[in-house]
């Protein structure tokens, strides 16, 4: 039961036992024969005496006996009598008191049907009060307990030996922990000591690590907030909320203050839109005005992490503020065998396992990518009971980890199964007798995420350049599902929309932004900006001219159709092997790399991906 509903519930409850309440007192009412009756003993003088207090009519009777009797409010005694039918004269002489209303029935009687409703208007609005409250509440907490800490003696402490890889950036982290040890050292050269590094890498580098890292080494509290917690934040709440971090991180210097995602509150100033606008640029001055505040050898060194530099505002990277800019390059392969290997640590591998050939086989997999890659493949472990992590659940939780898990549920009928063979198949053709291309490392028409098979191919090398010659086959490789199903079958099917979606946004790419069309020649067309606040979409904006806009149409139709008819020739000149792959992936489901280069039985055009002779280590 939600809190609503239970308020809902409440009240309704408090309503109705109020309502009664109401109803009771109402009922108290008239006593009509007793009154009747008085009235009688009135008209035949057996009345010595009245006295009415409010609607009490108390009587004493001749007999010396009394009693007593409720009128109607409002009416006085003359008329109620005289309704009954008592002489007037009668009334008359008998001798009457008239008291002062007295007593608790009475005044209730009185006050409960005005203040009632007036009580229950106050419970409604208390209630309303309080949700929104509690809601206000957290955020006034959020305010004031800046940040969370991190001791220095924390049970999870984390050090350089818990990050792989990114030399330089840990080297220049390295100097960050000397100045937060030994910061005489360098005041005695009347050396500042810098106030703030930045972070910058792409998302599961290890940002985040490193800076813990940083202050598990120099051993120092560790102060951190997140720039996208800031975003919920009602105004003057994420101001106040770095004023107070700071505060708490002076009174505890030596330390570290870590602003992650500094994006979220950094952008640049004046380019955004709506109104929670002024509150991210509150807080992004706080953040100047703390940082400016303090001395520089104050021992508080503020670290920021980012996956977009570039839309960092300038007033960020001015000097005395994060004046050390500290890059984080994605894992090459050696690294990725380290990250790897730490994450492999706690876990039981066979000894069949080898790290170094999961390392190969994840290019462009990040340090968070491996790190969720290990675990998958000791859940995988446990799951099937075994003693050890093998080898192929380490290879299986690669696909998992790039594609989503297996859907077994989504069974294809024998056609869809028929279309996604030759489709991949396709793919994977296409991408082999390409010149450029890298080695097809498996073949698959088991559903994994949203697709419904999948071909994998395996870079030999980490390259961080590519060439226009690479790209152009790329398209003829990504396009090679719809060029089998059409030629196949003679139709196409949705299967191939997210390829078609691919192979636009990068010949678009290569049109306007990396200058690979020779008629557009080198230049960039469309600065491409962040809306901030329409979420993730990038907002284009346009510099060129309608004209120049028909022609990077023209272009990219250029790069895609002919891209689409070197897939259609190669298929169309190796039907036979076209029919041969497929026919064996309807019957196994999967192919790797072995079992894909006997079926294909041509040599790929890549000699690079001639399948080398494994030298198959023995140990005895
Ligand atoms: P970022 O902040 O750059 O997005 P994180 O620091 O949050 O990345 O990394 C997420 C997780 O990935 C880490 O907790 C760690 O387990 C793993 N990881 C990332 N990079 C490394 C690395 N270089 N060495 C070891 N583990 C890493
Ligand atoms: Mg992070
Ligand atoms: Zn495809």
């Amino acid at each position: 039961m939600t809190q609503t509903t239970r308020n809902i519930i409440i009240f309704i409850a408090a309503f109705v036992i109020m309502g009664g309440l109401l109803a009771t007192i109402n009922l108290e009412t008239t006593d009509q024969t007793d009154l009747a009756t008085l009235a009688n003993r009135v008209q035949s003088n057996e009345v010595t005496s009245l006295t009415i207090r409010g609607d009490e009519v108390e009587a004493v009777f001749t007999d010396g006996s009394t009693n007593k009797v409720t009128k109607e409010p409002g009416d006085s005694l003359s008329t109620v009598f005289s309704n009954y039918g008592v002489d007037p004269e009668k009334l008359r002489s008998i001798p009457t008191e008239v008291k002062e209303p007295s007593g608790f029935s009475y005044w209730a009687s009185l006050i409960i049907p005005n203040l009632l409703p007036i009580l229950l208007l106050g419970v409604l609005f208390w209630f309303i009060f309080r949700q929104v409250q509690g809601q206000n509440n957290k955020a006034m907490q959020f305010g004031q307990s800046a940040g969370h800490e991190i001791q220095k003696d924390a049970k999870d402490k984390v050090t350089f030996k818990d990050v792989a890889g990114v030399k330089e950036a840990k080297e220049e982290l390295l100097e960050v922990v000397d100045f937060l040890k030994h910061p005489d050292k360098f005041t005695k050269f009347g050396a500042k000591i810098p106030k703030g590094a930045l972070l910058m890498g792409s998302p599961g580098t290890g940002k985040t690590l490193l800076a813990r890292a940083v202050a598990g080494e120099a051993d120092v509290p560790f102060f951190h907030i997140s720039g996208s917690e800031f975003v919920e934040m009602f105004v003057g709440v994420g101001a106040s909320r770095v004023r107070d971090l700071f505060v708490r991180a002076k009174k505890s210097a030596p330390c570290i203050v870590f602003i992650d995602e500094i994006d979220a509150v950094g952008r640049q100033r004046g380019s955004g839109m709506g109104g929670s606008h002024d509150e991210r640029e509150q807080t992004l001055n706080q953040i100047l005005v703390e940082m400016d505040g303090f001395e520089p050898n104050a021992g508080v060194i503020v670290i920021a992490a980012t996956n977009r530099p570039d839309v960092l505002d300038p007033a960020l990277l001015r000097p005395g503020r994060f004046d050390r800019r500290i890059v984080l390059d994605p894992p090459d392969i050696n690294d990725r065998e380290a990250i790897l290997k730490i994450h492999a640590k706690k876990k039981p591998l066979s000894k069949n396992a080898s790290i170094r050939k999961l390392a190969e086989r994840t290019p462009g997999f990040s340090g968070a990518d491996l790190a969720n890659l290990m675990n998958e493949a000791a859940i995988l472990a446990v799951r099937r009971n075994k003693t050890s992590v093998t080898e192929e659940e380490l290879l299986e939780s690669i696909e998992k980890v790039m594609l989503g898990p297996e859907r077994k549920s989504h069974v294809l009928d024998e056609d869809e199964k028929k279309i996604t063979a030759y489709h991949e198949v396709g793919h994977a053709l296409v991408a082999h007798l390409l010149p450029h291309s890298d080695p097809i490392q498996k073949v698959s028409i088991i559903s994994r995420g949203r697709a419904a098979g999948y071909t994998i191919k395996t870079p030999t090398t980490d390259r961080k350049m590519r060439r226009r010659a690479e790209y152009v086959e790329e398209l003829s490789m990504m396009l090679g599902g719809y060029a089998a199903e059409q030629i196949i079958f003679g139709d196409v099917t949705t299967g191939a929309s997210s390829d078609m979606k691919e192979t636009t946004g990068l010949a678009r790419n290569m049109v306007t932004q990396w200058g690979m069309s020779t008629l557009m020649g080198p230049r960039v067309y469309g600065e491409r900006e962040d809306m901030i606040f329409l979420g993730r979409d990038i907002h284009e904006n346009r510099d060129y001219s309608e004209k120049v806009a028909e022609k990077i149409d023209d272009e990219i139709d250029k790069l895609i159709s002919e891209a689409l008819q070197r897939a259609k020739d190669i298929i169309t000149d190796n039907r036979d092997a076209m029919d041969r792959v497929s026919l064996k992936l309807l019957e196994v489901e999967t192919l790797e790399r072995e079992a894909f280069m006997e079926v294909v039985a041509i040599p790929p055009a890549n000699p690079n991906n001639v399948l080398k002779k494994e030298k198959k280590e023995v140990t005895e």
